[in-house]
């Protein structure tokens, strides 16, 4: 430049053009959003406009423009703060500034002060104060610069900028943070928004990341990989061939994500960043993009190579963020969560960004084809995605009302085909059998029984196998060694599930003079405080009817010990069980509680009718049964017999609570010595029987009165029994205590009187080391198979096909869900039938496994024969004839989400192949072993996922040596299909081990 010449750069016309050009320029100028003005110092403009008025060449040039005075210090370019206008500066429009800069030039260094007019809400104005910004990266927090920018500029161009300054490829791919104050920070997401929308403003610093190469982002690293940051330099795998940490529950999530991101279309859409440009920022359908993005993140890591497996807890929580059905850890449905998915990334990706209303026209008689197109033009009008391109199809339902027979044809798109599975009215169930002969063996069957049967038909069927009458067993659900449930004949079979363990008790017949007794075993914990004895239950419940006239503590502890005569040994009459009593407070305890169930008006009962064979065991003394090996001549005797044989008969109790059925609390206070009373008082051990021939303790004695009972069992008077009874005594120590409890097998509240008719419980107390010598736990456990379980359980198996068949199958809508008919205006039962018109790239077939009726629930675990390759739709598609040709039709398997389990719980893992070599693997979490073709059609296969063979490409990779694939032939898989297989390390050559326990290495 001239240096500081007066005037001009240029020669200026003369003083009267230049004021009428400016005068012109100025007048005829509006604000326009975008346009650019300029600050002028005040004064210089002043001097200017006296200049060129007074028209006298002679008044004093303004000179060079200059805003020095505008400037806080000139250097940093920085503005005085509240500069007002027409004070401080006049803005003039750009042309008007550039005409005065040719003429005068401006004064050295000094930066145009070039503002935008912004269109902020509600006005326009210049914007005289740019949004002032601090930029760094996020590596490297401490080289902060600072640069301006427009309320107006979008955030794309603050990450050029910061490209620039940072020299970084203005292509890498970065996020863009904004820092407002210490601890708050945002993602600027959207970087078609604008500075001012963003809510940036002056003083905020942006920070930005670039992603690293294993997938994940500096700022969320911590997060994503919390152990494994030193895998990241070593592991190269197989891009794709990933795990996913569990975070709780969240396999359903894992199956489901697995199968997507081995969906070829989708994940190279992702890898390739396509999604950046349509990501939705705006779609109040949509996350914001943030589901997008979070799914991104994860198959950007999964298929980076550099991890075993990724920790998918951003992703969980967008998810968990915009349905709150996933919020929890709770199991979910992986369909489900597919189906959410699909959907939430259409909307985020949807390219569509004002939706119009559609009106949905009918057929009204116009060609498939012409209708099938307008339905489709209409989704695409509304719908554009990469997920309609990949994964929507459209079929053709049809309905017709019943009465006017009007035919209603609409075309609707899918997203996946929810096929039904045939389901059986029949039902296997396996039960074990108990009977009354206390020898026998819990006997397991496997019986067919109608699916909405009800108890009775359970017992029915397993009556024709055992010969036992239905009238004499009940059905229960035990569960932890009690009974979570005693059924009712008349109660739904559904109530039962398959995985309950249900036992079947044969009782003898049921009269009113019988009391059935739910009987529970515990054993009492070492230390023992006076009131509170701790229990835990173990071995198997036992349901048995008593007459209710034996209800004593005696003869229910010689029933009992009966009862359980296959593994509980009976002591040796000798008195192998004799001990000194010296506690006198359990006796007094025992004293304060009436004992027994039976009620005095029962004693004119008639005998109990012994109908059973297995009766009769009862009637046997133990001695006597042909079974009973109860003193074996060679046992060894832990104690010596008592010295007075006398003892054993004495009154005291045997027992330290054997309250056998309380019916009162010890307010009660019959203490006096009833017939029930004395016979507890008899020692256990059968000596009785001996010496008392006529009166064994058996259920020959139980028939007789209470006063006979009496007479025959106790030696001695009630009256000195009484006495007997409160002196400390020496006394024969019983197997175990007979407890009232509720029916969890805790001590019964101590409050309203035990009634007969509701169910008792009663728990036999054992001494640990009690137990330890007389029960024979491993007997206990022991049981047979009945012929019937050695039939194999016959699989259904279905052709998919079939499955497909059955969904166009014309249906009657059900009460619930009627069809509107327009022609008789209301509602009808009107027949439906689905077909389908036009299939997708990638076809999602949805196996409903979980039958939901009004009447039952169940999960079908019909195994449907689904083929790896070559599903073919050409007979039952629609569309025919395009112009060129058969629409292709073809499908090959690319993924299968896997249930296994029941209705409650399970387990989701996957199966999918690599699209780049072609290789099967197995899913589960964390975990990823190969997987052999023969492995993946299972009855845990619940959703399928085929690609289209016209969009197949090859494998650009060689699949794995045979060698690693020897893993998994080799493998082991477990015998129940319940069981997801598991590649048997131990079988792997070592040249492939070291390979195989990579690809299974967890992270976590
Ligand atoms: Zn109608």
């Amino acid at each position: 430049m001239a240096a500081n010449s007066r005037c001009s750069a240029a020669e200026p016309p003369d003083l009267e053009t230049q004021r009428r050009e400016v005068e012109y320029l100025l007048r005829d100028c509006e604000l326009r959003a975008g346009d650019s003005w300029f600050m002028v110092d005040q004064r210089w403009y002043e001097q200017w406009k006296e200049l060129v008025e007074s028209g006298d060449q002679n008044s004093s040039c303004p000179g060079q423009i200059d805003n020095t005075e505008l400037f806080e210090e000139v250097c940093s370019n920085h503005l005085k703060e509240r500069l007002v206008e027409n004070e401080d500066f006049v803005l003039v429009p750009a042309a008007a500034w550039h005409k005065l800069l040719s003429w005068y030039g401006m004064v050295d260094q000094q930066p145009p002060l070039e503002r935008k007019v912004v269109d902020l809400p509600s006005t326009l104005k210049v914007e005289v104060y740019p949004v002032e910004i601090f930029l760094c990266l996020h590596g490297n927090m401490e080289n902060v610069t600072t640069a301006q920018f427009s309320r107006t500029d979008s955030i794309h161009s603050i990450q050029m900028a910061m490209c620039r300054a940072f020299s970084l490829l203005p292509t890498c791919e970065c996020r863009l943070w904004m820092k407002s104050s210490e601890n708050n920070c945002e993602r600027l997401r959207n970087v078609h928004m604008s500075v001012l929308d963003a809510c940036l403003s002056s003083g905020m610093t942006v920070i930005m990341e670039t992603r690293n190469a294993d997938g994940t982002w500096p700022s969320t690293r911590p997060l994503i990989l919390r152990n494994s940051v030193e895998e990241q330099d070593s592991y190269r795998g197989q891009p794709g061939v990933c795990g996913l940490t569990n975070l709780g529950n969240t396999c359903f999530m894992n199956s489901a994500l697995q199968c997507l991101s081995n969906t070829p279309p989708l994940t190279e859409y992702f890898l390739q960043s396509i999604y950046l440009e349509e990501l939705n920022f705006s779609n109040p359908l949509g996350m914001k993009g943030e589901i997008a993005e979070a799914y991104a993140d994860v198959i950007k890591q999964m298929w980076s190579g550099h991890h075993y497996s990724v920790v998918p807890r951003v992703f969980k929580t967008k998810v968990g963020h915009f349905a709150s059905q996933f919020l929890g850890y709770q199991q979910h449905d992986s369909q489900e969560l597919l189906s959410f998915l699909l959907d939430g990334l259409h909307e985020d990706l949807n390219r569509v960004k004002n939706k119009e209303y559609i009106e949905l026209r009918d057929a009204e008689g116009r060609p498939d084809q012409e209708v099938a197109e307008e339905a489709w033009r209409n989704h695409k009008r509304r719908n554009d995605s990469v997920i309609v391109d990949t994964f929507h199809g459209l079929f053709k339902s049809t309905l017709i009302c019943p009465q006017c027979h009007k035919v209603s044809v609409t075309f609707d798109p899918f997203c996946y085909l929810s096929i039904p599975l045939p389901v059986s009215k029949e039902r296997v169930m396996e039960v074990f059998f108990i009977s009354l002969d206390p020898y026998a063996k819990p006997m397991q069957h496997r019986v067919l029984v109608p699916k909405a049967g009800k108890v009775l038909d359970l017992c029915l069927a397993l009556s024709e196998m055992t010969q036992v009458p239905e009238t004499q067993m009940v059905v229960a659900d035990v569960f932890k060694h009690r009974f979570y449930k005693i059924y009712t004949p008349d109660e739904s079979l559904s109530c039962i599930l398959d995985r309950d363990d249900i036992f079947v008790y044969e009782c003898s017949a049921q009269s009113d003079q019988q009391v059935l007794l739910a009987l529970y075993l515990r054993e009492r914990a070492h230390y023992r405080e006076y009131g509170s004895v701790s229990t835990t239950l173990f071995g198997h419940p036992l349901l048995l009817s008593v007459p209710r006239s034996s209800c004593s503590p005696e003869a229910l502890y010689q029933i009992f010990l009966q009862r359980l005569a296959r593994y509980v040994r009976a002591p040796n009459p000798s008195g192998e069980l004799e001990e000194d009593d010296d506690d006198d407070d359990e006796e007094e305890l025992y004293k304060s509680q009436t004992n027994g169930i039976s009620d005095d008006d029962e004693q004119d009962d008639a005998e109990p009718t012994c109908s059973s064979q297995s009766e009769a065991c009862y009637a046997d003394g133990p001695a006597n049964s042909r079974h009973q090996d109860p003193i074996a001549p060679s046992e060894v005797h832990i104690r010596p017999p008592p010295p007075e044989e006398g003892d054993v008969h004495s009154m005291c109790t045997g027992a330290p609570k054997p309250l056998c059925s309380g019916d009162a609390g010890p307010s009660d206070g019959h203490v006096h010595a009833r017939g029930e009373e004395s016979r507890a008082d008899v020692d256990e051990e059968g000596n009785d029987e001996a010496e008392n021939e006529e009166e064994p303790p058996q259920s020959d004695a139980i028939a007789e009165d209470d006063g006979k009972q009496e007479e025959a069992c106790s030696p001695s008077s009630p009256v000195n029994e009484r006495a007997a009874k409160t002196r400390t005594c020496r006394r024969k120590k019983r197997l175990f205590d007979i407890q009232a409890v509720n029916c969890n097998g805790l001590e019964r509240e101590t409050g309203p009187n035990l009634t007969l008719s509701s169910q008792p419980y009663v728990a036999l107390d054992w001494d640990a080391e009690i137990k330890k010598r007389f029960y024979n736990e491993n007997e206990a456990e022991k049981y047979v198979k009945h012929s019937s379980m050695d039939v194999p359980l016959q699989q259904t198996t279905v052709q998919l096909q079939e499955c497909i068949q059955l969904f166009t199958t014309v249906e009657t809508l059900e009460e619930e869900n009627p069809w509107y008919c327009p022609v008789c205006k209301k509602h009808q039962l009107a027949t439906k039938k689905l077909d389908l018109w036009s299939l997708p790239e990638v076809l999602i077939i949805h196996l409903k496994r979980f039958s939901y009726t009004k009447f039952t629930r169940e999960k079908l675990d019909t195994i449907v024969d689904f083929p790896l390759r070559n599903l073919d739709f050409s007979g039952c598609l629609l569309r025919k004839k395009l112009s060129n040709g058969e629409p292709p039709s073809r499908y090959d398997l690319i993924a299968v989400s896997n249930h296994y389990g029941g209705l409650r719980d399970g387990h989701y893992t996957s199966y999918a192949c690599n699209k780049d070599n072609g290789q099967w693997y197995y899913f589960d979490d964390s975990k990823v072993t190969y997987a052999t073709e023969e492995q993946i059609m299972t009855n845990a296969a619940y959703v399928l996922f085929y690609h289209r063979q016209d969009k197949m490409r090859k494998p650009c990779v060689a699949a794995p040596s045979p060698s690693s694939a020897i893993c998994t032939t080799s493998s082991t898989s477990t015998a129940s299909s319940m069981q997801p297989p598991e590649a048997d390390v131990s079988a792997v050559t070592p040249s492939c081990a070291s390979a195989f326990a990579e690809l299974t290495m967890e992270t976590d």
